[in-house]
């Protein structure tokens, strides 16, 4: 009597450790993708695409994340957004689980917000939709004079500033960092000067 009930409980303690190992199972090889939100480069991409995710094992992807955030293109971003107070941007957040294969800000803007042309699937699943992300709203010095207004991204990584509060004889539009995040050398971030 006594052994069966052991026997019982012993069971029904490892109904959760079971549980919980095929979860971790499901989550180290689930195939998942990752953008990075501030190059907006796909950690692991497809051969001679570097637009396109590939989908790896999610063991797989999280190396790969550790392997890009080593890199020196990723941390000279890193170093950008941080001086210029520039938020990180996930266009993936609301797809899930990251099925994503591409994703490419677009140059229509609305007050406040920048679509995102989102792609995913491959062959006849393929499917796209656009989707608003919030733009980052920064402050910064141009030729020593203040400025503000919202970040925009391009396709190549290279940011612009859309200036809010201009007047006339300043420009609408700033280049911010070109593609491999080299800041235009007019613009220094706010107490920098
Ligand atoms: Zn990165």
């Amino acid at each position: 009597m006594m052994n069966t009930t052991i026997a019982y409980l012993l069971g029904l303690a490892t109904l959760p450790a079971g549980a919980a190992a095929v979860w971790l199972l499901y989550r180290l090889f689930r195939r998942e993708a990752w953008l990075c939100p501030y190059c907006l480069a796909w950690t692991a991409h497809t051969k001679g695409k570097p637009d396109t995710a590939l989908y790896l094992p999610a063991i797989l992807t999280w190396a790969s994340v550790l392997v890009h955030g080593r890199t020196a293109r990723h941390r000279a971003w890193r170093r950008a957004h941080e001086e210029y107070g520039i938020g990180r941007v996930d266009p993936t957040w609301n797809l899930w689980p990251n099925h994503l294969t591409r994703a490419v800000p677009t140059d229509e803007l609305d007050d406040e917000g920048q679509t995102y042309l989102l792609e995913w699937g491959f062959g006849s699943e393929r499917d796209s939709r656009k989707e608003p992300v919030g733009m980052s709203y920064i402050e910064c010095l141009f030729d020593g004079k203040p400025m503000e207004g919202y970040v925009v991204r391009h396709e190549d990584g290279s940011m612009e500033l859309l200036v809010v509060r201009h007047s006339k004889e300043d420009p609408r539009r700033i280049p911010l960092f070109d593609g491999n995040a080299e800041p235009n050398p007019h613009i220094r971030p706010i107490g920098k000067e």
